[in-house]
């Protein structure tokens, strides 16, 4: 690929932009009571909006994708531009500045297993589903958790069999974020119960429209259903859609997850919602702006934010320069949730009885969708107390959990509702 200067590259996607989105208005100031009041952490609306929402995203990434704009720092091979993070991060500022598609959709698929299928991959997954998830055509979801394995994955139970050259899967998933839509899934499958729980699990990309996939809602809190059971009952997968080596499932897995800490520790979620001017003039609205503890918790919160959005950059300049994600990541996982409690505390206490009961009172209720999704960011992507033993062991170098059995086989360990 043809090296392009940043000021060069800068005149293209500001021509890709202009020809294709609306600029916003930046000179727009916040005004109390004026436009969306909405600031919830998951979107939630009905399944048909969601369609008609995805549709929209899929169309936008494929526009980005044939101006040559959707897999910049990628392969050429897969369409990729083979340009430096700083390409990505310049992209990034510049479509912030124009409204565009929420592409919220390709969140997971993008941050997590396509990175997984880039690293291992065989070049038949690679050739396949590469290019169509950057270009939006596929969006994939990510299939761990189970409802006796969560913190501790390694206990999972859902179980893959060879037969010849394909693989049976059969087992249950939980919590999958995104299913109802997603073309695709990553799932990690025990392959032999018969060695200790991390070693006898293997990786498969799964389509997610196969005969044997149900995928079944879950109602949140909040009201919104995002997430999903997914039951797999003798469902067919080719070897070649095996991620990694069999029984080698567990790498697999932990790129997935540094992955997945990382883009939720460095994504806007929480960062966006808590801008200042928002913040500042809910206080004024409510006559404590002169209150000098809440002014003083404040500018705490902004130095919070602003300390935590350096940190992730830094982390995933690394990430984009192709260096692994190292276990020091998961302090962005961690310092994101804290500020988001943080906050969650913060407007509560601002609003006090406000945010219990909808009285139609604009910028107040709205904050219930806030408060309510905070525990959700707390332990999606490794809660909160698993990330400060991941900090404690593998940063800090202090002794391991004394809880991880890493000889006994699978098979005999008391795991949950265990049938191998
Ligand atoms: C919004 C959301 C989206 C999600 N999306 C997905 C998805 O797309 N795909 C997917 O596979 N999963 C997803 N998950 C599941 C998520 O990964 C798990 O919920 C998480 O790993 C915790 O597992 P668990 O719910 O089984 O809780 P458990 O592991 O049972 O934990 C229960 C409690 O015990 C604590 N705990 C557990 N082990 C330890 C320990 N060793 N030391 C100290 N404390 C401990 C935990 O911190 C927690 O407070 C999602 C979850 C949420 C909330």
């Amino acid at each position: 690929m043809a090296e392009i200067t940043e000021a060069a590259f800068r005149d293209e996607v500001v021509s890709f932009l202009d020809a294709n989105a609306t600029p916003r208005d930046l000179e727009q100031k916040f005004v109390w009571g004026e436009g969306s009041d909405a600031v919830a952490l998951f979107d939630e609306t009905s399944r048909e909006v969601e369609q008609k929402q995805l549709a929209e995203a899929k169309r936008w990434r494929a526009l980005r994708y044939d101006a040559g704009l959707g897999w910049l720092s990628g392969p050429e091979q897969y369409g990729g531009r083979e340009l430096p993070a700083s390409y990505e991060r310049l992209y990034n500022g510049l479509e912030a500045r124009y409204v565009t598609p929420n592409t919220s959709f390709f969140s997971i698929g993008l941050g997590m297993v396509a990175p997984t299928i880039h690293a291992h991959g065989t070049d038949a997954t690679k050739d396949r589903y590469l290019k169509g998830m950057y270009r939006g055509d596929v969006v994939g979801c990510q299939l761990f958790s189970e409802p006796g394995a969560g913190s501790d994955l390694a206990s999972l139970q859902a179980r893959a069999v060879r037969d010849g050259d394909e693989w049976l899967i059969t087992g249950q998933k939980v919590w999958t974020s995104g299913a109802q839509y997603s073309d695709i899934g990553e799932i990690i499958c025990r392959t032999d119960p018969d060695l200790p729980k991390h070693k006898g699990l293997t990786g498969f990309l799964v389509d997610m429209n196969a005969p044997g996939v149900e995928v079944r809602p879950l109602r949140q809190m909040t009201g919104g259903a995002t997430f999903n059971e997914v039951f797999y009952n003798d469902v067919r997968v080719p070897d070649d859609h095996r991620l990694g080596d069999v029984n080698q499932g567990w790498t697999v897995a932990l790129t997935t997850l540094m992955n997945e800490r990382a883009s939720i520790g460095a994504g806007g979620i929480g960062g966006g919602l808590a801008s200042m001017a928002r913040l500042v003039e809910m206080l004024r609205h409510f006559g404590l702006a002169d209150d000098p503890v809440l002014r003083q918790e404040l500018a705490d919160l902004h130095i919070r934010f602003t300390v935590a959005r350096y940190s992730n950059q830094r982390a995933l300049d690394k990430i984009r320069s192709g260096q692994l994600p190292g276990p020091e990541l998961s302090t962005a996982k961690l310092a994101l949730t804290q500020n988001m409690t943080a906050l969650s505390d913060y407007v509560s206490r601002v609003l006090g009885p406000r945010i219990i009961a909808d009285t139609g009172e604009w910028g107040t209720w709205s904050w219930s969708k806030f408060v309510l999704g905070t525990p959700g960011m707390r332990i999606a992507g490794g809660s909160d107390e698993v990330m400060r033993n991941i900090v404690a062991e593998r940063v800090l170098g202090l002794p391991k959990d004394p809880g991880i059995d890493s000889k006994t086989p699978f098979s005999e360990l008391k795991v949950g509702t265990q049938t191998s």
